[in-house]
């Protein structure tokens, strides 16, 4: 209910105010932890650590997810960022300083899992029954008893504007290409970075960041449906950031759960 709430919101706002991105206005709800933007690019060694490491490949068999390890609510008010290129690849966008925290957060088996920061991945690191899709972005969240969730979301090359998400593109070309910090007109929404309400299939397992010092123990749910970016603007992106995707590991047994 309440992504519907705010989709209503979000329009009105749209209709109301010239942006670059869809939604304007101050954030609302909770103090929250700040949220940030990242591209990962320590060259840290890749060791084998353990058992449970990401990325996978999702591939059966599959396992219907149990109703305590579902995503019971997303909640993303839209927050004002602030962008910053710290040189080399790694990006970070925070929430402006001059606005409260959004309080984003998503709520699993009742406990809330506030979002930390979220970033991008070419080409993706998850594949999907061995499709590699040429970019995934990983929204990060934490609890306070410090478990870490993160939402996995494809995206995928079309060649013609049908469908393509709007949002990621202007956070795309929103990002300095050198050192520079710059805090755009409008805010941000990260409910229009994941696939439709109406096409949210998931996968869920048990996991590894995929960055030094790849900690295991982070739970993972990947969004079956990517969504979409033009192709053009893909070959920009990439042209100035480098690939920073880690190679898939092994199942090693762990259940992968579909929702
Ligand atoms: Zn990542």
């Amino acid at each position: 209910m309440k992504l519907k709430w705010f989709k209503v919101v979000l329009l009105s706002l749209v209709l109301s105010a010239t942006v670059v991105w869809p939604v304007m206005g101050a954030p609302t709800g909770e103090r929250g932890s700040p949220e940030v933007v990242s591209i990962n690019s320590e060259t840290c060694i890749d060791p084998v650590i353990g058992t449970s490491q990401s990325p996978i490949d999702l591939v059966a068999p599959l396992t219907a997810i149990p109703s305590n390890k579902e995503i019971q609510s997303i909640f993303y008010p839209a927050f004002l960022p602030k962008i910053t290129n710290k040189g080399g690849h790694e990006i970070s966008v925070i929430d402006n300083p001059s606005f409260p925290a959004s309080g984003s957060k998503i709520t699993i088996n009742s406990v809330d899992y506030k979002l930390t920061e979220f970033h991008f991945h070419t080409k993706s690191e998850h594949h999907l029954n061995g499709t590699e899709y040429p970019m995934e972005i990983h929204i990060k969240h934490q609890s306070t008893s410090g478990q870490n969730v993160v939402i996995g979301v494809f995206v995928e090359s079309v060649t013609g504007p049908a469908d393509v998400n709007e949002t990621l593109t202007a956070l795309l070309d929103t990002i300095p290409v050198s050192n520079a910090s710059v805090t755009p007109s409008s805010s941000i929404d990260l409910n229009l970075l994941l696939p439709d309400a109406n096409s949210r299939s998931y996968y869920h397992y048990d996991g590894s960041l995929t960055t030094c010092p790849f900690t295991e123990g982070i739970k993972w749910y990947v969004f079956h449906t990517p969504i979409k970016i033009l192709n053009t603007d893909l070959a920009k992106y990439n042209a100035n950031f480098a690939h920073n995707d880690r190679n898939t590991k092994p199942l090693n047994g762990r259940t992968i759960y579909v929702k």
